[in-house]
C-alpha cells in the first residue's frame, strides 16, 4: 500500500525543511506499523524564494521526496489539483506547508481510513485567530450554506486523508474554477472528522490579504449553482410589483385630486432603488459571464516546469 502526502508550498523556505522532518518522521514510523509505503509530494507553486532549492536539496536526500515545480504562482487550489493528479497512493493526504497542520494527526488519520472512511477530514478551531476573522467567518458559513447545495463548515480546511475513489472523483471534475471546500462536499462518499487545535504558523507569512479572502468568498458562492442569479429575479420581481402598486395608487389619486407636481422624493427614490439594483444585477451576471469565458478556454489549471515523476497520475 502505498500513502501519498501532497503539500503545495509558496515561498515557504523557512519552514519547509521543518515539515519535511516532522512528516518523514511520522510517516516513516506509522508506516512500519500500519504496512505502507509513502510518498511526499510538493508542489512549488512559482515561489520566488529558496523554496525549490530547498526542496531539490530534500529530493536529492530522500527517494521519497517527489516534487512539481510550477512556471508560476497559480494559487493553491491548482497545486493541490496537480498534487493529486500526479500521485499514485492508495490514500492521498493533503497538507499544508507551514505546519499548521499537525503531521502528527496522520496515524489517527490512517486509521479511521482503514476503518473504512473515505474522506477523513481534519476540523480546526479558530484559536488564536482574531475576533474579527472569526466572526466574519461564521457570518460568511452562515450565509454561504443558505446560498449553495453544499454544506460547507467553518474550520473544515484541505487538511484531509482522501482514498483512491475520491482522488479519483475530485480528478474527473476538471473544472477551472475549483473551489475545493465545496467540490470535497459535493462528491460525497462516507466521511468522518477528526478535531484539532489550531496552530499559528512555524515561520514565513500567510498568503491570505483581504482581498485574496474576498475573492475567494465569492467563489464560494458563485462556484456551486446560479442562486444568486434566481436572487435578481426575485429583487427584480419585487421592485415591479412595488413599481407597478405605487403607479396605480398615483394614477388613481390624479384621477380624483389632479395632478399634484412635487415628487422630488418618489423620482430619486426610484432612480435609486431601481438603479442599485440593476447595477447590482447586472455585477451577479457579470461574474457568472466571466467564469464562463474561463471554463471555455479550457486551459490546464496548471503549468509544470520541473519535476522528478515520471508515471504521472499511475492509477487513475
Ligand atoms: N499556497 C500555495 N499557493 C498560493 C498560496 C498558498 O501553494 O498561491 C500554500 C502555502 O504555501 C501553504 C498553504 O497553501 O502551504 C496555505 O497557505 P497559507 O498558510 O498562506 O494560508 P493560511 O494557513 O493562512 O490559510
Ligand atoms: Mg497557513
Amino acid at each position: 500500500m502505498l500513502l501519498s502526502v501532497i503539500v503545495p508550498c509558496y515561498n515557504e523556505q523557512d519552514v519547509i525543511e521543518k515539515t519535511w522532518e516532522r512528516l518523514t518522521r511520522v510517516v516513516s514510523e506509522n508506516g512500519r506499523k500500519e504496512k505502507y509505503d509513502h510518498e511526499l509530494i510538493f508542489i512549488d507553486d512559482g515561489s520566488t524564494d529558496g523554496t525549490l532549492d530547498k526542496i531539490l536539496h530534500m529530493a536529492k536526500k530522500d527517494s521519497h521526496v517527489k516534487y512539481l515545480s510550477f512556471s508560476r504562482n497559480f494559487g493553491k487550489e491548482a497545486a493541490m489539483y496537480a498534487g493529486l493528479a500526479y500521485a499514485s497512493g492508495d490514500g492521498v493526504i493533503i497538507m499544508d506547508a507551514d505546519l499548521q497542520h499537525p503531521p502528527e494527526l496522520i496515524p489517527k488519520m490512517v486509521s479511521r481510513w482503514k476503518e473504512g472512511y473515505d474522506q477523513v477530514i481534519c476540523k480546526r478551531d479558530r484559536k488564536g485567530d482574531g475576533a474579527f476573522r472569526t466572526w466574519s467567518a461564521r457570518m460568511y458559513y452562515r450565509l454561504v450554506n443558505h446560498l449553495v447545495d453544499v454544506r460547507m463548515e467553518d474550520g473544515v480546511g484541505d487538511f484531509r486523508l482522501l482514498d483512491r475513489k475520491a482522488v479519483d472523483a475530485l480528478l474527473s471534475l476538471t473544472e477551472y474554477n475549483r473551489f475545493s471546500k465545496g467540490l470535497f462536499s459535493w462528491i460525497g462518499f462516507k466521511q468522518t472528522f477528526i478535531r484539532y487545535e489550531n496552530h499559528v504558523r512555524e515561520g514565513g507569512t500567510s498568503k491570505w490579504s483581504v482581498k485574496r479572502l474576498l475573492r475567494y468568498g465569492i467563489d464560494g458562492i458563485m462556484s456551486f449553482n446560479d442562486k444568486p442569479l434566481r436572487i435578481c429575479f426575485w429583487m427584480g420581481g419585487l421592485l415591479f410589483t412595488f413599481g407597478v402598486l405605487y403607479l396605480t395608487v398615483i394614477f388613481i389619486r390624479i384621477l380624483l385630486h389632479g395632478v399634484d407636481v412635487p415628487g422630488y422624493f418618489t423620482t430619486i427614490f426610484a432612480i435609486l432603488m431601481i438603479g442599485g439594483v440593476q447595477l447590482l444585477s447586472i455585477g451577479v451576471l457579470g461574474e457568472y459571464i466571466g467564469r464562463i469565458y474561463h471554463e471555455v478556454k479550457r486551459r490546464p489549471p496548471f503549468i509544470v516546469d520541473k519535476t522528478n515523476i515520471k508515471d504521472k497520475g499511475k492509477r487513475s
